[in-house]
């Protein structure tokens, strides 16, 4: 009886437990692209080039383990079935076995395999995540609002990460974001410059993929030319260490910092790495850890990255599952939004300085920080009314790292809080005054900061407060965000008037009469 695992694009793990029921001997491993998956949404180009790069090299990989890989390559079949199909009949496999997907649409897939193949299909543990996701959904099934602070401190105490012999968190804290909070003024004061990451090695396999990619998506977003991640594991492994040594002690301080000249600043740029398998979780975990213990980066450095790779990560995958378990994620739209996107979204051609550097950065190199995707991007479509889902699609289709289980949960719930609060205690809504005390945008803008109406005024700002006037029903009962409604309440029946005018004029000319 002959074996097969199909290693799939977003799981190029050593640990992939599919790899385990295999004897080397008689059974093969089965990787194949498909340009119809490839397709199904139009992902930027270095999305493309990594996962098609990574799942190659991690062929080379698997055959130096002493496996014997049946490759399929996207120009040589149309869609999985059909290169599944030829491969099973060709080698006389008899099951399949498959890692528990990352993602529901794939699941969902797997099991129709066994039936469409004609032979037995096993779905093996998840090793990607440290999230057991059936238990997580068993236990917050039915919730309407889960807290990722105590998911966090349970995964630091089951782990034992950061934690003293007696049970307590080193430190005496579980959580230091208060630390973390320095401004752009402060990281300019500072003098730091960035340090540079280390350029990844490419091969015949990355020219090829760039070939290919530029061949068969030549209209997706991105050039193949500025392509900047790794596709290997050793490259990733050294992107990490690197990390490590050089920005990790800053990364604290300065975590929630945006610059216009600047893409990673002192973040670790590793999300487009770690969603397919080339790194793990708990690998960085320990090293971050050590770090700490060495002495080489402050506790509020590593308890701030660990948060943010074994809390809300795994916090994230959970809520994803549980939410995917009774409703379709992509659909919520708690405050019946319509408006579409504007089209600058597609060229960063804005004056809003902000919005327009963002955008940009997002369309060269597949990547921004999460500050720059939570509080100017999404925090822009939230204030306009941007329909969810749209805007989803697009993070989903602009980021390198973005996949269902990750970008859905962080667009549609922390971002748009269109799941009414699920992921996010209250909306990640802030006018220029944030924008302005955390990054270096508001200088050299169109428009201006202080002004809070009139064609010249800030949109964030007006925009702002018509959020909350035209979304009172839904959010005044809020106590998370209850003074916005003091400050509200007291301003006058003009001044009021004055916002909704200034954001009506403003969003009818985003793309008129574009709603759907
Ligand atoms: C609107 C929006 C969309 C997002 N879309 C994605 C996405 O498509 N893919 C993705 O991986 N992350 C997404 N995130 C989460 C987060 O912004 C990115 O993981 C992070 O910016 C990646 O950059 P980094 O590797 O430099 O992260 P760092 O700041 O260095 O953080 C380290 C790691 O922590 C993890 N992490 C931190 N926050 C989150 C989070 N909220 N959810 C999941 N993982 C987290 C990531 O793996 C990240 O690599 C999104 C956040 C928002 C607000
Ligand atoms: S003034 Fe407003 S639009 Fe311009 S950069 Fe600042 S926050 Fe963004």
């Amino acid at each position: 009886m002959k074996k097969a695992a199909w290693i799939l694009g977003d799981q190029l793990s050593l640990n992939n437990s599919a790899l385990r029921v295999l004897d080397k001997a008689t059974d093969i491993v089965v990787m194949t692209e498909s340009l119809e998956h490839a397709r199904e949404l139009s992902h930027h180009k270095h999305k493309l080039m990594l996962c098609f790069s990574a799942m190659r090299h991690f062929k080379q990989e698997l055959e130096q383990q002493g496996y014997s890989v049946c490759y399929s390559q996207l120009d040589e079949n149309k869609n999985f079935l059909d290169s599944l199909n030829s491969i099973v009949r060709k080698h006389g496999v008899s099951e399949l076995i498959v890692m528990q997907p990352n993602e529901s649409a794939t699941v969902k897939f797997v099991e129709t395999l066994s039936e469409n193949l004609g032979i037995g299909v096993a779905q093996s543990k998840n090793t990607m995540f440290l999230t057991d996701r059936d238990e997580f959904v068993k236990k917050h099934r039915g919730k309407s609002h889960l807290v990722m602070e105590n998911y966090y401190r349970q995964m630091r105490k089951t782990h034992n990460v950061l934690m003293t012999k007696d049970g307590k968190p080193v430190g005496g804290e579980w959580n230091l974001d208060k630390e973390n909070r320095r401004t752009a003024k402060a990281f300019k004061q500072s003098k730091l410059t960035p340090p540079k990451r280390p350029a990844p090695t490419r091969d015949r396999i990355d020219s090829d993929v760039a070939e290919m990619v530029e061949k068969f998506f030549p209209n997706h977003i991105g050039s193949t030319k500025t392509f900047w991640l790794p596709t290997t594991r050793k490259d990733a492994d050294l992107c990490f260490d690197d990390f490590i040594a050089t920005r990790l002690k800053d990364f604290g301080d300065y975590e929630d910092v945006m610059i216009a000249d600047e893409l990673v600043l002192f973040h670790s740029a590793i999300s487009p790495l770690l969603n397919i398998g080339l790194l793990d979780v708990m690998t960085l975990a320990r090293k971050a850890e050590h770090a700490y213990y060495n002495g080489d980066a402050p506790l509020n450095s590593v308890e701030g990255f660990i948060r943010q790779i074994i809390g809300w990560r795994e916090f994230i995958y959970g809520c994803y599952w549980t939410k995917s378990a009774d409703t379709d994620y992509h659909q919520e739209n708690f405050f019946g939004n319509t408006r579409k996107l504007p089209d600058f979204f597609w060229t960063g051609k804005t004056n809003m300085r902000c919005v327009s550097s963002a955008i940009s950065k997002v369309i060269e190199h597949g990547y921004t920080h999460h500050i720059e995707r939570l509080m100017v991007i999404g925090n822009f479509a939230l204030l306009a009314g941007i329909l969810p889902n749209e805007i989803n699609r697009w993070f989903w289709e602009f980021y390198a790292d973005a996949y269902d289980w990750v970008v859905t949960p962080n667009v549609m719930g922390m971002s748009q809080f269109a799941d009414g609060g699920f992921v996010a205690t209250k909306p990640y809504a802030a006018s220029a005054n944030y924008i302005d005390k955390m990054s270096d945008y508001c200088h050299g803008c169109a428009y201006d900061k202080t002004l809070k109406t009139g064609e010249t005024a800030c949109p964030f700002n007006y925009l702002y407060w018509d959020f909350f006037l035209r979304n009172s029903d839904k959010l005044r009962k809020n106590n998370r965000i209850g003074m916005a409604y003091v400050t509200l309440d007291k301003k006058t029946t003009a001044e009021q008037d004055a916002i909704r005018q200034s954001a009506h004029s403003f969003l009818a000319n985003l793309n008129p009469n574009d709603y759907y």
